[in-house]
């Protein structure tokens, strides 16, 4: 499958790791939007939320059971934003599921 974060997974494609275990990945985003911006990944292709089911849905639990993790050891101190874009109306660019956790700043009230 020619799929950018099932490369990044594999490490055919680098990328600087932010934490790893048997089900998720995470990363740091290429261009980030945000002092600290760290993409959070599963290791099973799942193409994005609207892919998300009774099946798969433990291994988004545990994403975000381990957000919070992830963001401290990231250095993220006062607060933290978690986004998943979903689709063309939502620019989502990777049809990877992804969660972006973006922080290490004051962020913008407005979400869009
Ligand atoms: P989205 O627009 O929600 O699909 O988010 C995709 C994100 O992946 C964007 O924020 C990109 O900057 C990021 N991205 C694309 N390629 C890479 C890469 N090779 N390594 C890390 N992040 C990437
Ligand atoms: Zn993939």
């Amino acid at each position: 499958m020619d799929c950018l974060f099932c490369k990044i997974i594999e490490g055919s494609i680098p990328s600087k790791k932010a934490y790893e275990d048997d089900k998720i990945f995470a990363f740091y985003d290429i261009a980030p939007q945000a002092p600290v911006h760290i993409l959070v990944i599963p290791k099973t292709h799942i193409a994005s939320m609207d892919e998300v089911n009774t099946d798969n849905a433990d291994v988004v639990a545990h994403i975000f059971t381990k957000i919070p993790e992830i963001a401290k050891a990231a250095g993220i101190v006062n607060g933290y934003r978690v986004v998943s874009n979903c689709g063309d109306d939502a620019c989502q660019t990777v049809k990877h599921l992804h969660f972006h956790i973006l922080g290490g700043t004051q962020l913008k009230g407005e979400m869009c």
